[in-house]
């Protein structure tokens, strides 16, 4: 069981990052799992056949899923009424995959190849304007993998953008003579290039 990674264990969850397993995405079950912290029947997106992948990859027996962590469902993909939304984007912040699309005030809309079904936005519209539509497929793991690259991209641009936020406000609250908009534009530019490159060695 120790020669078990946290990644080995993540390469096997759907990636939908819905926390049913009660963890904050994918990535904190994984490593809850292979420390021991947490059995592997709390995922119900990934349901009996991700159990038993998990069961093979750790050596132990399967078992049922916990149904206090939900039950295995059909796939179904967020959709946004459009003669409701008010174009409040409180969805867009918790969606882990970027995939709704608007501007403030507008309409927003879900773009159903990145929706990994996980249903965080539908708590988070303050009218119930998200429904949700069977797709008639499964999720698979080659879903997961793209899934997973989405949420990784997303992740990186969030941090991005909050390094900026934290360059411009302490930009402001110093108020250094000679900061000029140019100078902030190349820090930001700088910080961006350096998480780039972390990113990608
Ligand atoms: S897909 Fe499974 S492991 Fe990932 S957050 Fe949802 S319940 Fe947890
Ligand atoms: S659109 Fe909604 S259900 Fe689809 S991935 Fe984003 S938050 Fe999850």
């Amino acid at each position: 069981m120790s020669a078990i990674s946290a990644e080995d264990v993540n390469r096997l969850l759907p990636q939908t990052q819905c926390r049913q397993c009660g963890f904050s995405g994918c990535a904190a079950y994984a490593e809850a799992i292979a420390s021991g912290q947490a059995p592997i029947n709390r995922c119900a997106p990934g349901g009996a056949a991700g159990i038993e992948r998990l069961a093979k990859l750790l050596g132990v027996p399967p078992r049922p899923l916990d149904p206090a962590y939900g039950r295995e469902m059909p796939f179904a993909v967020a959709r946004i009424r459009a003669a409701d939304c008010i174009g409040c984007g409180w969805c867009v912040r918790v969606c882990p995959t970027d995939a709704i699309a608007g501007s403030p005030k507008r309409l927003h809309a879900v773009i159903e190849q990145r929706c990994t079904g996980c249903a965080l936005c539908a708590p988070a519209c303050p009218i119930d304007a998200v429904e949700f539509v069977e797709t008639g497929t499964e999720w698979t793991p080659e879903d997961a993998r793209r899934a997973r690259a989405w949420f990784d991209g997303a992740q990186a641009r969030d941090r991005r953008r909050r390094a900026a936020e934290e360059l411009r406000l302490a930009s402001r609250r110093t108020g250094a003579k000679g900061f000029s908009a140019a100078d902030f534009m190349k820090d930001i530019q700088a910080i961006a290039r350096g998480r780039r490159t972390k990113e990608n060695s």
